[in-house]
């Protein structure tokens, strides 16, 4: 299994996109999140990724840098099915407060009743702790418990032995402890470096710092640390910049994607 990072920035980044990634396996794509406009369309192709090929999509909650892409990624596939040209069926995997505002988008910006796309794009709401199946493996998707806006989390059971906990766009909190123990990868927001917390201020956002992600990690002993959702002011040099701070509290593989960058999961 690999994963595509589409993105990687925070909510108002302008040089890199936000953050958003797709899992492919076998020719077959999970996408979550779309961050924050119609470049999502252009991420997509530069990836490679056909709308087509896409069979689940999750958004994780309602904030703009996650949400907006969904709109034309809905806009796109209603016009496609409304023509038959799309024969297949793309599911899209939110808690009911998503639900909710894509069934407002399709009625009423996109002039479309949801229930007319069936069986091509369903909409499917999740509860806390509910598990699916996506691209032929268990997902478990948790509330994080975000006090801004209702927000999932999910644990992928890659193979018998390997799972990936995604947290979302917040910092670990005590209530994910079940999920993140003995996971093999974590997904994990790193606002800013911990040098750079006074100028960048993530935890009035209830973000976090590359030293808070990794000290995480490290006190579960998670063998694979992924850092997204940054600040955008020296892309150039994020990853060395990032990696020098994370290697000093996490000793396993810490992982500081560029757009577009690949990791191989398997
Ligand atoms: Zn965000």
């Amino acid at each position: 299994m690999k994963l595509i990072m589409l993105g990687t920035g925070n909510a108002v980044t302008l040089n890199c996109y936000n953050t958003c990634y797709a899992y492919k396996e076998k020719g077959s794509y999970f996408l979550v999140d779309a961050g924050g406009g119609i470049q999502i369309l252009k991420q997509l192709e530069m990836a490679d990724v056909p709308l087509k090929k896409i069979e689940d999509i999750f958004i994780t909650h309602k904030h703009l840098d996650h949400i907006t892409g969904i709109f034309w990624l809905l806009r796109m596939y209603a016009a496609k099915i409304k023509s038959d040209k799309f024969k297949g069926t793309v599911r899209i995997i939110s808690h009911q407060e998503v639900i909710d505002v894509l069934r407002y988008v399709l009625i009423h910006l996109l002039d479309v009743e949801p229930e007319a796309l069936l069986p091509h794009l369903v909409l499917q709401t999740v509860e806390d702790q509910d598990t699916l199946e996506v691209l032929g493996h268990k997902i478990t998707f948790f509330d994080i418990h975000s006090t801004k806006a209702k927000q999932f989390g999910y644990c992928l059971q890659i193979d018998g032995k390997t799972k990936l906990t995604c947290l979302g766009d917040e910092s670990f909190n005590d209530s994910e402890t079940e999920y993140v123990k003995n996971s093999q990868w974590l997904m994990h927001e790193a606002f800013c470096l911990y040098s750079q917390k006074d100028e960048y201020k993530p935890y009035k956002k209830h973000h976090s710092t590359v030293k808070d992600a990794c000290e995480i990690a490290e006190s579960f002993d998670i063998p694979n640390l992924i850092l997204y959702h940054t600040e955008e002011k020296n892309l150039l040099h994020r990853k060395q910049m990032y990696k020098q701070e994370g290697k000093r509290y996490y000793s396993g593989n810490l992982f500081i994607p560029d757009d577009m960058e690949i990791i191989d999961l398997s």
